[in-house]
């Protein structure tokens, strides 16, 4: 049975769905479904529903002949490339092993024993791997925005609660945190945010422009 407690929300999974989530939050929804068999009947009922509707608008919004003229383009163009998939390796699903181009995560120190790799940032947000040892934390801070944290390895709690493999959290500017890491293994963390977290204290306020949180 899952050990999972804490899902992707409707809405967003809805939004990933239909191709709209921004990418570094697509990244964490899609690690999630890899994880999270009961995400995963979700997202297949929201897909087959999205593929109705476009069905059902292609049928009243595009004429007959434009219909046959579309169909026969379809005809001639060349099969979509396969999606490249990786596998999971260790404590990395498939899509984050995919946004590592299927190598180890290169570590750099944030302070506190604190690590990240970053795998990618755009006007969107930006989406990072963070490595917290056991016992440690991330420096307490608020958001501007959303944060996405889907834990990978180990857990970690918080002010809102204790996360295991596969949970996610939804912090969003209501929520001043500060994730501690449990005894044990490390814990590894996929994390997603489309603007800059809040540090509460100076030091990392001072770092955040160098390590782009
Ligand atoms: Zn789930």
């Amino acid at each position: 049975m899952s050990q999972i407690k804490h899902h992707i929300t409707d809405p967003m999974l809805v939004a990933y769905a239909a191709g709209s989530l921004e990418h570094p939050f697509a990244l964490v929804v899609a690690a999630h479904v890899s994880l999270c068999e009961e995400c995963r009947v979700q997202l297949g009922a929201h897909e087959a529903v999205g593929g109705a509707l476009l069905d059902g608008q292609a049928v009243h919004a595009v004429s007959v002949s434009m219909k046959d003229a579309l169909l026969a383009q379809l005809d001639v163009v060349p099969a979509a490339e396969p999606d490249q998939t990786c596998e999971r390796s260790g404590a990395y699903p498939g899509p984050v092993m995919k946004a590592l181009k299927g190598k180890p995560p290169r570590w750099k120190s944030v302070g506190g024993g604190v690590r990240q790799t970053l795998l990618h940032v755009d006007d969107d947000g930006s989406v990072r791997l963070l490595y917290i040892p056991a016992g440690k934390a991330v420096p307490d801070h608020g958001h501007n925005g959303i944060e996405l944290t889907l834990v990978l390895q180990g857990a970690f709690s918080d002010e809102a609660g204790r996360y295991g493999v596969g949970d996610l959290e939804v912090a969003d500017d209501t929520l001043e945190h500060t994730p501690i890491a449990e005894q044990g293994a490390p814990c590894i963390c996929l994390a997603a945010t489309d603007a800059p977290l809040r540090f509460n204290r100076l030091i990392p306020r001072l770092l955040q422009p160098l390590l782009r949180i």
